[in-house]
This record gives structure tokens, sequence and C-alpha cells, in this order.
């Protein structure tokens, strides 16, 4: 390996949606920019989390980037919500078009980065044993990245085959005569379970906390279908510029208290019969705030439930009990309820007989050992901030993220933190379909380098005024959903990760919102920031 101390203008973090942006964003403005990343591969989210189920819930054509009309009208997305393999295979494919790989330095994690004040440069190492600087340091880290693993006694000893399901093994891996148990039922268990009960000899859930989960719908995208996409991108992008979630969908503006209960019924048919999160973002304006309207959709998801459930009282366990719908992130599913009507599953409820410790043989509950071959931990991520923290990052004064973080994230657009300058957050820490809210941060970062440039100025970092401002103004704005109000454990708040404080991190103002803040910041002289 070369010894030598690669010198950039700026260093992005990450080979994932934002990176590979960001990366083809700065080099056309003639940046000597370079991604390190840690995997082999490109692809980020969508090269981790290759367990089997691994989908999108955008639709395809809302996720792909918008920046290039001839990447739109070349890339067939094969699925309305595409597969993992798809996905990783079209970030590939990115990489490729713009010429990106060369600039991508793989297997290689960032292990520290410091900011050095005499050279006005970020000194950055990785676990292979490189060093870096560079005048900008953009970290592409992604949300949900830093995997959590639970506390559980005994978790070492286990002597099947066990692991994060963001870190499913690349290999095929026959699971046909293997006894299944997988921990968890977020987003991820409730994509994962319905595909491992069909590969394994037998699979045990184990749950804590049932989520209310809308169907997917997903389907294959006809020719006519595709030659109607790409020949409406624009209409496709435009909407997502004006929903409140980046999504081709939007609230309807009425209450579920302006329709009679038929009306409102036939509604809720009528959104629940459409794909994707039409069920979550085109409900009533008022289902994200009133816990009354809520209620209302919560007993007719309850009703869909036990429809599909013939076990009565399995039903009832998959009904959720302690957060109002939308008050946690809300999966969509495929075949999900029905899979527990299989002889070949069972679901242990961890919330009533809780898990003591994980023995060499398999899971130890309050009611009894669970023998299994195989424990896949689809436990959540410490989200937003998890991967930022960890990767010891120490700013002007010597102190960490971690140290300046302690009682939560405190950032100006989401993108920069007082006491770290020339330090980029590319996180799209928003509340928003993640390319689209991704896209205008990569954006904007670009156009602030070009304007640095243009004027010589080589420094540039928030204030804290503006930081402390931003954040307040961020945390007020998510004071009326009900995701502040319930006291759940969710990435959503910070609250599923034991001892770290608890703040709603992602921007709720709405994804129309945060792109004109963005502008007026950049228009106005970058008010906020001191620019030297
Ligand atoms: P998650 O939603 O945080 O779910 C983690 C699960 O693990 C929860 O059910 C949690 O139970 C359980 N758990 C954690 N520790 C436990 C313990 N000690 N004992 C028992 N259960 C335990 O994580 P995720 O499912 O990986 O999803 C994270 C996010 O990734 C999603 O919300 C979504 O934003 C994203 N995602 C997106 C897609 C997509 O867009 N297609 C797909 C998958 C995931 P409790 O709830 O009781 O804590």
């Amino acid at each position: 390996m070369d010894n030598s101390v690669e010198s950039l203008d700026a260093l992005i973090i990450g080979a994932g949606v934002t990176g590979l942006y960001q990366l083809h964003a700065l080099r056309k403005l003639g940046l000597n920019a370079k991604i390190y990343e840690a995997g082999s591969g490109v692809g980020g989210t969508w090269y981790w989390n290759r367990y089997p189920g691994a989908r999108f819930d955008s639709e395809s054509y809302t996720y792909g980037y918008e920046f290039s009309e001839e990447l739109l009208q070349e890339w067939d997305w094969k699925e309305h919500f595409s597969g993992q393999p798809e996905t990783e295979r079209y970030l590939n494919y990115v990489a490729d078009k713009f010429e990106l790989r060369p600039h991508i330095q793989f297997h290689s994690k960032i292990t520290a980065a410091s900011y050095n004040a005499a050279t006005n440069r970020w000194e950055v190492e990785t676990d292979d044993g490189r060093a870096a600087n560079a005048q900008f340091l953009i970290a592409a880290v992604g949300i949900l990245s830093a995997h959590h693993m639970p506390d559980i006694a005994g978790i070492e000893s286990f002597q099947g085959t066990s692991f994060h399901t963001s870190r499913w093994p690349k290999e095929p891996v026959d699971f046909s005569t293997k006894r299944v148990g997988i921990i968890g039922s977020g987003a991820t268990a409730v994509q994962l379970i319905p595909e491992m009960a069909k590969m394994a000899g037998h699979l045990s859930v184990f749950q804590r906390s049932p989520n209310w989960c809308l169907p997917l719908r997903n389907g294959p995208i006809t020719d006519e279908e595709q030659a109607r996409i790409k020949g409406s991108y624009a209409d496709i992008f435009k909407r997502c510029r004006e929903t409140y979630a980046g999504f081709i969908h939007d609230a309807d503006p009425r209450s579920a208290f302006d329709v009679n209960d038929t009306e409102r019924r036939a509604f809720y048919e009528e959104i629940w019969a459409q794909p994707g999160f039409a069920k979550w973002h085109a409900n009533f304006s008022d289902i994200m705030v009133d816990e009354r309207a809520n209620e209302t959709y919560c007993e007719f998801i309850r009703e869909k439930i036990r429809a599909r459930v013939d076990d009565p009282e399995i039903a009832n366990k998959l009904i959720p009990t302690d957060h109002a719908f939308g008050a946690k992130r809300v999966p969509l599913e495929t075949n999900y309820y029905e899979t527990y009507n299989r002889a070949d599953v069972s679901l242990v409820d961890v919330r009533e007989h809780p898990i003591k410790q994980i023995t060499p043989q398999g899971i130890m509950t309050a009611a009894g050992h669970h023998e299994l071959d195989v424990i896949i931990y689809a436990t959540g991520f410490d989200a937003i901030t998890g991967e930022l923290t960890r990767m010891n990052v120490r700013g002007e004064s010597g102190r960490t993220l971690e140290q300046a973080w302690s009682d939560g994230p405190t950032t100006y657009l989401t993108v920069m933190t007082p006491g770290f300058p020339n330090l980029f957050i590319a996180n799209g820490a928003v509340f928003c379909n993640v390319p689209r809210c991704a896209e205008v941060v990569v954006e904007w970062i670009r156009d602030c380098l070009d304007h640095m440039q243009r004027n010589e100025l080589h420094r540039i970092e928030t204030t804290a005024e503006a930081a402390q401002r931003w954040t307040e103004d961020s945390d007020a704005l998510t004071r009326d959903f009900l995701f502040d109000k319930a006291d759940v454990k969710s990435w959503f708040m910070g609250t599923n990760i034991p001892g770290k404080a608890r703040t709603f991190s992602l921007y709720a103002g709405g994804a129309p919102m945060f792109r004109d803040k963005c502008e007026h910041v950049a228009t106005s002289n970058y008010e906020g920031f001191v620019l030297k």
C-alpha cells in the first residue's frame, strides 16, 4: 500500500446515493474530490442491506437521480418498488456512467478525522492504514448506517450463525434445514420475515413491539408504463418538489372529521388500494397530529390485520397498542401478515416474556428456551447521528462530535455544526424521500464551494447562534406531530438507543420549506455562516 498522505480539495465519506452524486458534482466543478468508502462496492444502504426482501418503499422512479436526463432515459426500472439487487445495479451503473469509480477508495473506513486550524485542513485516518487531508470534509454517511446490536447477555456465546440484517453475508446461505430466529419487527424485519419464512426450516420471530404495517402493492413495470414514466419525469419530479415528504403522494387537505363515517371508510379503502405510501402520506391532513383522527385510521387497520391472520390471538399480538399510526416509521409489507398463518412460523411475544439471554444454542425468554441454528438481528440503527459520532471527528477545539452532540445534534440547515469548520454533513436529515432531499443538500454544498472558489474564500463555519436558532425552530416544528408526543422507542426520536438524547433530528418542516430555506441562505450571502 502507498504510505503517502493523499491531499485533496474535498474528501467525501461514503459511496451511497448522496456521496456518488456529491463526487460527480464536485468533480464537474473541477475540484480534486474523492470518496473514501468502507465497503468493497458502491451503494451505501443498498450495498450493506442485502437481506432477502430489501426493497424501496419509494416508487422507483421517484428515487432515482434527477440530475441527468440521459440517465433517466437510459435506465429501465423493472419494478414499481425496486429490490436491493436492482438498486445496487443502478448505483453501479451510475458510478460507471459518470466515471466515478477511479475516484473512490474502497475498503477504507474513516477511523478518525480532525480539523487542523493552522492548515485549515481536515486530517483523516482509515482502518486500512491510510492517511489523507482535505480542505473540505463531506460526510455523506446516510441516516441509517450505524447498525445497532442489542445489549443482551450471552450474545457472544451463540454457537450457530448470527448477524445483523445490515451485515447480511454476500454469499448465499442455505437456510432450508435451519431453525432461524429473527429479533425485531421494524421495517427491515417486516420485509425480511415473509422471504425468510419461504427459505427457513422453521422461523421464530421475536417481537417486542408490533408496527402499523401497510401493503406495499409492488408489481413489474410494463412496457407501456415504462414509456409513460420516461415521458413524464419532469412532472414526477415537479410533484415530488411540491409535496411535504418528497413523494408523489400528498396529504388530503380535509380533516378526518370533515366527512361522515361512510365517506371516511370509503376514503380509507380508496387509499388502501393504492401502492406505496399513499396510505400514509395521502391520508387526511390531521392523521399525524390529531389523536382522534389517527384512531379512526388505526381502527380501520386493525380490521385489515384481523382479516388476514387466521388465529385471533396472533392477530391481536400483531396490532400495536403502544403508539399511534405514524408515530414510528411505518413499514410497507408484502404478505407479512399471512406469513403468520404458516405452520412453520412462530411469533414469540418478547414484551410478554422478555428475552433473558442468548445461549450457545438459542434464545432464552422468560417463558422458555428456543433452540436455533441462526439468529438474525433486525434490531435497527443508531440513526442520523450514530455514524458521525462513532467516527472520532474532532473540531477546532479538539472536541469530538460525540461530545458536542451529547444532548442531541445542533446543526444549521442540517449541513453544518458550530466548531467544525469546513465539515459538511450531507445526510439530507429531512423527513423526506431520501434522494429528493439529498440532491438539495448536494447541490447546496456544490454551489457553496463554487461561491467560495470564485471569491477566494477558504473557510466556512456556521455561527453558534444560527445553529441554535435552526435547531430550536426544527424542534418546534415537530411539536404538533404524534411522533413527538408518543412515549415510544423509535429511531425517529433516538429513543431506540439506550442513553441517547431524545430529539427528533430530522427536519420536519417539509421538503419544500427545507429547499426554500437552503435557497434563501445561499442567496442572502450565506447568512448564518462565517466565510473567510
Ligand atoms: P427499527 O425500526 O429500529 O426496528 C428495530 C426492531 O428491533 C424493533 O422491532 C425493536 O423493538 C427491535 N429490538 C431492538 N432491540 C431489541 C431487543 N433487545 N429485544 C427485542 N427486540 C429488539 O429498525 P429497522 O427495522 O432496521 O428499520 C430502521 C429504518 O430503516 C426504518 O424505519 C426505515 O426508515 C429504514 N428502512 C427502510 C426501508 C425502505 O425504505 N425500503 C426498508 C427497511 C428499513 P422495539 O420497537 O420494541 O424497540
